[in-house]
């Protein structure tokens, strides 16, 4: 070979011996993939996974954790994101075209609200929202130019948990009215909640779920990443040539990361799902708490769909302040929390805080007076959050 060192040590003959095997899969990065010939170039196809093309479509790592998340997910297709908002934006732009319209409930994560006011209205795609509490609300808006519609289970920060196989019957049969001869609604969940763990979206019988992996599978608070999942290839198709052409990609480290996480992600569910059960009944009764929601709270709405549909339940409790404690003293009771952190995200080791203006953010209404702070339950120890709690709720009183 040359004596120039730089060519050298680029192009150095040595490979390690084929065959390593160790409990973390190899960490791949790569923008340019090599080829080992003109006719490999030209013929590899990176679609089914059969082969690399380039850093973007793919490489070892990612594709071991698609087919780990839509395992996860009981689907047969996933593709990844560099954040669950990314995700649900590909989603959006996957199925839909000017003159289309969509559908968002109404207690939905705000930044996919926001795509759709701030970038799908400036395309010529309308939304509405509905009430994911009620399915004849949502039969009533659906109209012939609708052609996704997303659901959350349960709803970001208010936590109800809506009927998800009625809300999928009402867009069968508006498909099925439509006739074979338009594009059929698509439904979409935003199973970050669930993950996976507290129920099977596909045999609840959505479409497309997508997942923020910045919250359980990833579990950190330190990597942020998206999923979308699907089991029919037609729909699957849409997605995959949308994210190409879009050119989203996740980066090999930050895949690692996920792919670590993963292998906890049951175990810190039910951890997390217990702690927030035991804080969230705790909770109820205490002075300055009006009302507390957690799906598996007997009392919190859609409770018992939660018991029928779901077998595990989030981190995530809210609390709705009673409405006689002004927000300087909701604002003070966070501040004055030690363990629980003020900060956005959940499903991480530290347990998180914030405190919501629902009237501001909710389109259909909201029936609480008063503030609303919402918890996540980390990884400490019951015991402790619960003081932690303790110490701060005089702060509520007048
Ligand atoms: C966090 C979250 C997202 C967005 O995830 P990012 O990775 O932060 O972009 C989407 N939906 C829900 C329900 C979430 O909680």
């Amino acid at each position: 070979m040359t004596d120039h060192l730089s060519t050298h040590l680029i192009h150095h003959p040595y490979k390690p011996p084929e065959g390593f095997e160790a409990v973390a899969p190899g960490v791949h990065k790569a923008s340019t993939v090599i080829f080992p010939s003109v006719h490999a170039l030209r013929t590899a196809e990176w679609k089914d996974k059969s082969g690399y093309t380039y850093g973007l479509h793919g490489t070892p790592t990612t594709f071991i954790l698609e087919e780990r998340i839509a395992a996860l997910e009981g689907g047969r297709f996933c593709v990844l994101a560099p954040s669950g908002l990314s995700a649900l934006a590909l989603v959006d732009m996957a199925f839909l075209r000017s003159g289309d319209e969509l559908l968002i409930p109404d207690n939905a994560y705000g930044p996919g609200k926001a795509f759709a006011q701030g970038e799908l209205a400036a395309w010529g795609i309308t939304h509405r929202f509905y009430d994911p509490m009620n399915p004849a609300d949502l039969a009533a808006r659906i109209t012939p130019a609708t052609r996704l519609v997303w659901f959350e289970a349960p709803g970001s920060i208010t936590l109800e948990f809506p009927d998800l196989p009625a809300l999928v019957a009402v867009v069968k049969a508006a498909n099925a009215a439509n006739g074979a001869h338009a594009r059929p609604i698509v439904t979409a969940l935003d199973n970050t909640w669930g993950a996976g763990i507290a129920f099977k979206a596909f045999e609840l019988g959505v479409d497309v779920s997508m997942q923020a992996l910045t919250k359980y599978p990833s579990g950190g608070a330190d990597v942020l990443m998206g999923s979308v999942v699907t089991r029919d290839e037609a729909l699957h198709r849409a997605v995959l040539l949308c994210h190409m052409r879009l050119g989203l990609g996740v980066s090999g480290n930050d895949t690692e990361l996920v792919l670590r996480g993963l292998q906890t992600i049951e175990l810190r569910y039910r951890q997390q799902d217990a702690t927030a059960r035991e804080l969230s009944a705790w909770l109820q009764g205490q002075p300055g708490i009006a009302r507390v929601f957690n799906p598996a709270l007997p009392g919190s709405p859609g409770h018992e769909v939660w018991r029928r549909d779901a077998r595990a339940s989030a981190c995530l409790f809210s609390a709705a302040i009673d409405p006689a404690v002004p927000q300087a003293r909701i604002d003070a009771f966070c501040d004055a929390l030690r363990l629980f952190k003020l900060g956005w995200s959940w499903a991480g080791p530290v347990s998180l805080c914030a405190p919501y203006d629902l009237p501001s953010i909710r389109t259909l209404g909201w029936p609480h007076a008063g503030g609303l702070v919402r918890f996540a339950a980390g990884l400490e120890h019951v015991d402790d959050l619960r003081a932690d709690l303790a110490q701060a709720l005089p702060l509520l009183q007048a």
